[in-house]
């Protein structure tokens, strides 16, 4: 008998998931109202003094952030690091405002205040908490007029005081792809600090708050999503407890010569477990160790798909992503992974080789 492949992704949806869609869906609602309205208090309550707006993506959280909070109007210079994903550039170009690509720092693969140092015209930065690895947003602050947290890989973590993710910037953005913390197949949410800013993203989302024509953005999410995002949310804890255990485990089976991925410090959440080889051929080595024994690891990102590259930016100015995407090893470590799998993912990660 072969077991099949432990996959790199997958959600967990609950059969108490299951019953709050049905809900939705009995309750005749199926547009944003009850649900969405409950899932945005929520939020609001976990991550005071935020104020919240459910979207339909992350990336149209991201949009939303840049035009409530006057960026866009501004036409505003935004610095986003290079490894990342493309929502970044279609967020910042789709607001009207200049984005002005950045390598990433080596520990924690996303924009470093050193980075904003090389750009010091920028009005704003979008600090990816990538793989769940905070950014430096006090450093940040110092740096440059308003931070865009990307917490779309950070949900339910914290930064090295302890504070949750999402509630140090000026803005927030999460996602509920299905591959993300909670899933809700498709979704996402803005966190905004000021009042005036939320105002005015509610603006964009609400088709009656105009008297007179201005853009408005249909990126509402619809309540049975909603439902779905919100029965995940109220098992946050519990989820993050999870990967972490998980992280943990992996983490103590690996062979002395292999490091632990940096910056699973407590209070982390650990999005990705990405093992960091020393270049592409001890990376390839991974991989097919991995492969061999019917796990699904995963580079991430091709070099090709880096933002610099994207733009066709010289990656000479690029050092540090261009050795990270040739380098990352990431391990199966998602919401729906079963016990079996992740022993099997253990056993493996014991038996790497140099
Ligand atoms: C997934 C993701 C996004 C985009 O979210 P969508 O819901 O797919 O639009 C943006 N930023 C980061 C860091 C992500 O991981």
């Amino acid at each position: 008998m072969t077991t099949p492949p432990v996959p790199h992704n997958g959600p967990l949806i609950t059969d108490e998931d299951i019953a709050a869609v049905i809900a939705s869906l009995r309750s005749g609602w199926i547009a944003s109202g009850p649900q969405v309205a409950a899932l945005e208090a929520a939020f609001a309550d976990r991550f005071t003094p935020m104020r919240a707006l459910a979207v339909s993506s992350g990336t149209a959280a991201l949009t939303l952030a840049l035009h409530a909070t006057g960026l866009s109007e501004s036409h505003a210079t935004v610095a986003v690091p290079t490894y990342g994903c493309s929502a970044l550039l279609d967020a910042v170009r789709a607001a009207g405002c200049r984005a002005v690509i950045t390598d990433v720092d080596k520990t924690s693969l996303t924009v470093s205040p050193a980075q904003l140092d090389d750009h010091p015209a920028c009005d704003a930065v979008i600090a990816v908490h990538t793989h769940g690895f905070p950014a430096d947003v006090d450093g940040l602050r110092d740096r440059v007029g308003l931070i865009i947290e990307d917490c779309c890989q950070s949900l339910g973590g914290t930064d090295m005081h302890g504070r949750p993710l999402g509630t140090t910037g000026d803005a927030a953005a999460f996602s509920f792809y299905a591959t993300k913390v909670i899933a809700a197949g498709e979704g996402g949410l803005l966190l905004l600090r000021d009042l005036e800013a939320w105002e005015e993203g509610g603006s964009y989302l609400d088709p009656a708050a105009r008297e007179r024509w201005a853009p408005r953005f249909n990126y509402r999410l619809p309540d049975p999503a909603a439902a779905l995002a919100f029965s995940q949310f109220r098992r946050l804890d519990a989820i993050v407890q999870r990967r972490v255990a998980i992280a943990d485990r992996y983490s103590e089976a690996l062979p002395p010569n292999v490091a632990p991925p940096p910056g699973l410090a407590e209070g982390r959440v650990p999005y990705r477990y990405c093992l960091r080889a020393s270049g592409p051929e001890q990376q390839q080595r991974w991989l097919s160790h991995l492969e061999a024994a019917g796990i699904r690891a995963d580079p991430l990102i091709p070099t090709q798909h880096l933002l610099h590259r994207q733009l066709g930016l010289d990656p000479v100015g690029f050092p540090t992503a261009e050795h990270a995407v040739t380098a990352t090893v990431s391990v199966p470590l998602f919401a729906g992974i079963n016990d079996e799998q992740v022993e099997h993912v253990t056993l493996a990660l014991a038996g790497l080789p140099d």
